[in-house]
């Protein structure tokens, strides 16, 4: 015991040593886009709160009627006595809602990439993943039999030399997988292309659009609707547009939720989500769908254009796009570090980003817009930005 912590204790002493140390900053609020920090109200410019429905009334009171009408836990999966109304509900909404046969409910997305590949493909067939895909469609491959291939980022010549390897190799059943929106550069993924290129190959195309669900596409329907496209399979997440708490979906064809009921591990040995969380993620579908949702996407497109066009004026290194997903490139992960600890002090919540959840040498302050902050808080963060970026020189 004593020799395996050493061997722990000096793997953490390597991770401060290189500067990629993560400490979480503790918040003693309600996530919203302002929230007590260290004692102190600040913007927060680092959630995924879109739409800025995670602590929006009308949700916290359609949770409260919930866990009033069907308790508060299940304490159960869902196959043995866990599937309420509600979850049954919630299913044919979001299969409505995104325009799929029919749909299942995960503990988070991340459980539902975990399961997706293992139940429907065998050693027989292959997947064809982007390389910059999200660690859980990485290890939910990895969990199946499929034959893996894998195309560079965004590179639609070898996604169409990857499927006609896949099916040279033989392959029965191919399937890309791709995110819908690459989350740490907020970059879209080319789903015109892929549709036809899974087309021409006789491919089926998954897309995990956990940052695009709610609030990307007409009415929010996500990356295929904003290309014009129909995806095969999707999955995406409660947890981050649609109200921020957890859960997660796989949206598809009758018969692949059928099976995924039936053989999807994290399904079937995992617990059934609680009410609180469906009841308000039904809510959350009302609003996304609604007049209010239109509002909401307008606020949050807006907001974007003008911090993107804020912090490019200040000289600030951005990636381009027009995600609300808005990094500002560092590099290096202590100036990240630095930066984000400046920002703080000067009012703003915006984590530094550096290695393993990026590439090395690829650190950042990943920003991220929400419908929630109104033009002067925007003002106050770029001020906050002007002032962090001279004293660290990343400006002039
Ligand atoms: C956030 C995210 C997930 C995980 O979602 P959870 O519901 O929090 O598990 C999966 N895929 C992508 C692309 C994500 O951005």
């Amino acid at each position: 015991m004593t020799e395996f912590l050493d061997e722990i204790r000096s793997r953490l002493d390597a991770i401060r040593a290189e500067g990629l140390w993560k400490s979480e900053p503790v918040i003693a609020s309600p996530q919203g886009a302002r929230v007590l920090v260290e004692g102190r109200e600040v913007l927060n410019l680092c959630s995924n709160n879109y739409l800025g429905l995670a602590n929006h009334p009308a949700l916290r009171a359609a949770a409260a009627q919930a866990m009033e009408d069907r308790g508060f836990g299940l304490a159960s999966v869902r196959f043995i006595c866990g599937t309420q109304d509600l979850h049954k509900a919630l299913e044919s909404r979001v299969a409505s809602y995104l325009g799929h046969d029919d749909a299942i409910l995960f503990a988070a997305a991340f459980d539902a990439n975990g399961a997706l590949f293992e139940p429907l493909l065998t050693d027989a067939d292959a997947v064809v993943s982007d390389a910059l895909n999200h660690a859980s469609i990485i290890d939910g491959i990895r969990l199946s039999k499929a034959r893996r291939y894998r195309f560079a980022n965004g590179d639609m010549d070898d996604l169409d030399r990857q499927l006609r390897a896949a099916r040279e190799g033989g392959a029965r059943h191919v399937l890309i997988a791709t995110d819908g929106v690459f989350s740490m550069d907020g970059h879209f993924a080319d789903l015109a292309t892929m549709r036809a290129l899974a087309d021409r190959h006789g491919a089926l195309l998954m897309v995990d659009d956990c940052h695009a669900t709610g609030f990307v596409g007409q009415g929010g329907r996500g990356t295929p609707s904003r290309a014009g496209i129909q995806a095969d399979i999707v999955t995406g997440t409660f947890g981050k547009a649609l109200g921020g708490a957890l859960g997660g979906f796989v949206a598809g064809p009758g018969p692949v939720i059928d099976l995924l009921r039936q053989r999807a591990r994290p399904y079937l040995f995992s617990n059934a989500l609680p009410p609180a969380i469906t009841g308000a993620t039904l809510t959350a579908l009302d609003l996304v769908e609604g007049p209010e949702g239109d509002a909401l996407r307008a606020r949050l497109d807006a907001n974007a254009r003008r911090w993107r066009d804020g912090l490019q004026a200040l000289g600030f290194d951005l990636l381009p796009g027009t995600h609300p997903i808005i990094p500002v490139m560092l590099h290096d992960a202590r100036l990240a570090q630095e930066m984000a600890r400046r920002l703080l002090s000067h009012g703003v919540l915006a984590t530094g980003f550096f290695y393993p959840v990026v590439p090395q040498g690829r650190a950042r302050i990943r920003t991220q817009m929400t419908a929630a902050l109104t033009p002067t808080d925007l003002d106050r963060a770029l001020d906050a930005f002007a002032r962090a970026g001279r004293e660290t020189g990343v400006i002039p």
